[in-house]
């Protein structure tokens, strides 16, 4: 073990990304900032979250400024990035950090924060506060299946890689774990490796044998479910009715009333639909026009981008 520390840094300190959360060469980044950016970053590419992390900084510059901002400002500035548990978990993570007094600072105090995982708590850790604990998300996974001809799949891949990794860590946590994601996002891709231009070629399993395309080994994925809806689109005198959603993935965000039905009442209905696609689940919803009132407050329609919306509400908006 320790092969692959050496090279990876090297190339790091070279080719770095130029991103707003990151200090190379051991200079530990803020916190809150990597919080933030990593936060954002599950389930959303790094080109889409720059613009979000730069206006979302800009608001609430630090981890008390967030605490004291209200929800609503909160999920207008996540709206369009998906996943609102998200925001609202770091919204309630800040009012817990700021009730502890400071910032944790080991992995394992960042996993009492409400939305930190084990993964981000590594990512805080290790960049942060320099502390040796492996980060694996889903890059790193595929970069070490390579480079060991790992035949895991799924959570088994997962603790193998963490295992792997950390017997790999010589020095510099942070820069090591920011290094792997990277290799793995721009050069360990998982369609189009560039394997002659990658630091660890020389200790790679799958590409001294050939078979770097075999790995990691795929888990066979069910079919995602449909779901199907009604919307209501109520306007009364220049506004038009919307409700703040109480429960479910989008708590918290703004929309028009709308409520699931069985597909044979979604089909009887002949009017405009919108189609969007969850993590677990494709949803169709149907947009009615009806004059029937439902719980809700009447909006003018100027004022509707003053409100958070999720992107499936959006697009029926439009
Ligand atoms: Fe990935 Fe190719 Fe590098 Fe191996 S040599 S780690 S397969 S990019």
């Amino acid at each position: 073990m320790g092969k692959i520390s050496k090279p990876l840094l090297f190339w790091y300190y070279n080719s770095a990304r130029d991103l707003p959360w990151r200090v190379v060469k051991d200079l530990h980044p803020n916190p809150y900032f990597v919080w933030v950016s990593e936060v954002m970053l599950q389930q959303t590419g790094v080109k889409t979250v720059i613009p979000y992390f730069q206006r979302f900084i800009q608001a609430f510059p630090t981890v008390d400024v967030l605490a004291k901002a209200n929800q609503d400002q909160v999920l207008s500035l996540w709206q369009g990035l998906g996943y609102y548990s998200r925001a609202r978990n770091l919204h309630a993570g800040a009012k817990q950090i700021v009730a502890m007094g400071e910032f944790p600072q080991t992995a394992i105090e960042l996993l009492k924060i409400k939305g930190i995982g084990p993964y981000t708590s590594a990512a805080i850790g290790s960049i942060s506060f320099g502390e040796t604990i492996p980060v694996v998300d889903g890059n790193v996974k595929r970069v070490f299946s390579r480079l060991f001809c790992l035949e895991e799949k799924g959570q088994a891949l997962h603790d193998r890689a963490f295992e792997l990794s950390l017997a790999e860590i010589e020095s510099s946590p942070g820069d090591y774990n920011s290094a792997l994601m990277d290799l793995g996002a721009t050069v360990c891709s998982p369609r189009n490796p560039q394997c002659e231009i990658c630091p660890l070629k020389l200790n790679c399993c799958a590409f001294k044998a050939g078979c770097v395309l075999d790995y990691p080994k795929k888990i066979e994925k069910k079919p995602m479910p449909t779901k199907y809806g009604i919307v209501a689109w109520v306007e009364k005198d220049g506004e038009l009715l919307i409700r703040k959603r109480e429960q479910g993935i989008l708590k918290g965000l703004y929309e028009l009333p709308w409520d699931e039905v069985e597909k044979t009442d979604y089909d009887k209905i002949d009017s405009d639909f919108v189609k969007h696609t969850f993590t677990h689940f494709h949803l169709y919803l149907k947009i009615v026009r009806t004059k029937k009132i439902q719980e809700g407050q009447f909006i003018l329609f100027e004022s509707l981008k003053d409100y958070p919306f999720s992107t499936l509400m959006k697009k029926i908006l439009k």
